[in-house]
C-alpha cells in the first residue's frame, strides 16, 4: 500500500508521528508521506522511527492556498523540508494562520461565550498552529455541538458567526515554492472544492503554468466514479497521479490510514516518476 496523504498531531491528526508509523505497519503501507497542513514540524520526527520499521517516507506539505474565490490545498511531495525558501513561505502561512485563528477566538467569545478560546484551542492542538478543526473540537468539549461537522455547520462555516476570511498564499506562490524546494506539487482532493468542470480544468490550467505536476486522483472518501473521472483529467492534462487517504484520526476520518481505493490502472503514478 501507498500513502501519500495524512496528518500528525502537528497539524489537526490525532495520532503522533510514532503512532501513524505503527499504523502504517500494520496496514503494509510501504511508502507513506505525511502532509500536515502548512507544516514540516513532524517530518524529522516520522523518519527516526519510520527507519526502524522498514516503512519509506515521502516528505510532504500540504499548503492552503487562495485561488480566485476558493480556498484549495496543493500538497507537496518530496519537497526539501530544509529548503530556506519554503522555510519562509511555511512562516507566512503560520503568521497568516494565528491571526485568523485569534479572531475566530473573539467572534467564538461573542457567538457563544466561551471565554479565551484561542487559547483553549492551542490547549487541545498541542500547539499555536490551530485551525478550524481545533475550534470544532473546543465546541464539542464544550457541550455546544454534538458532533464536529456542526460546528463548522452553526459556527464556523463560511457565513457564520465565527467564519474568517483567510489570508492564505496564491497558487503560484505555493506550487513554486514547492517546485523550488525540488518537489512535485499535487493538488490535493480535487473533488472537494465542488468546481464545476469548467473551473476545476482552470484550476488545473493555472496550476500546470505555475510549474504544478501532479494530482490526487484518489483521496480518502473518493468514489468509484470521481477515480474514473480524475484519472481521466490527470491523463488529458499529463499529470502525474496521486493517491492519499487524508487521514486524520479514527475518531474523524472514516478511511483508515493506507485504506484508500487503489489508483485506476490508466494513470501515471507519480511514484514511479521517483522511481520508487
Ligand atoms: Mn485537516
Ligand atoms: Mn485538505
Ligand atoms: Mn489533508
Amino acid at each position: 500500500m501507498i500513502d501519500l496523504h495524512c496528518h500528525s498531531i502537528f497539524s489537526d491528526g490525532l495520532c503522533s508521528p510514532s503512532e501513524l508509523v505503527s499504523l502504517a505497519v500494520e496496514r503494509r503501507v510501504k511508502l507513506l508521506a505525511l502532509t500536515d497542513h502548512d507544516t514540516v514540524s513532524g517530518l524529522d520526527s516520522i523518519h527516526s522511527f519510520a527507519k526502524q520499521a522498514n516503512v519509506s517516507i515521502i516528505d510532504g506539505i500540504e499548503l492552503s492556498v487562495h485561488w480566485k474565490k476558493y480556498d484549495i490545498h496543493i500538497i507537496g511531495l518530496a519537497i526539501n523540508r530544509e529548503d530556506s525558501a519554503l522555510l519562509a513561505l511555511i512562516k507566512q502561512q503560520t503568521d497568516s494562520r494565528r491571526q485568523r485563528a485569534q479572531q475566530i477566538g473573539l467572534q467564538l467569545t461573542a457567538a457563544c461565550g466561551i471565554d479565551n478560546a484561542y487559547l483553549h484551542a492551542c490547549d487541545i492542538a498541542g500547539h499555536d498552529r490551530v485551525g478550524r478543526a481545533h475550534f470544532a473540537k473546543l465546541l464539542m468539549d464544550k457541550g455546544i455541538t454534538n458532533d464536529f461537522k456542526a460546528g463548522f455547520k452553526r459556527f464556523l462555516g463560511r457565513g457564520r458567526a465565527a467564519y474568517v476570511a483567510s489570508s492564505w498564499i496564491s497558487l503560484e506562490a505555493a506550487v513554486s515554492g514547492i517546485v523550488k524546494a525540488g518537489g512535485q506539487a499535487v493538488i490535493a482532493h480535487p473533488m472537494k472544492y465542488k468546481l464545476t468542470r469548467t473551473k476545476l480544468d482552470e484550476l488545473v490550467r493555472a496550476f500546470k503554468e505555475a510549474g504544478g505536476q501532479g494530482i490526487e486522483v484518489v483521496s480518502g472518501e473518493t468514489t468509484p466514479a470521481d477515480a474514473q473521472t480524475m484519472a481521466g483529467l490527470s491523463n488529458r492534462f499529463d499529470l502525474l497521479a496521486s493517491t492519499g487517504s487524508d487521514f486524520h484520526g479514527h475518531e474523524v476520518s472514516r478511511v483508515a490510514l493506507g485504506q484508500q481505493r487503489i489508483l485506476p490502472a490508466s494513470c501515471k503514478p507519480i511514484w514511479d516518476y521517483w522511481g520508487k
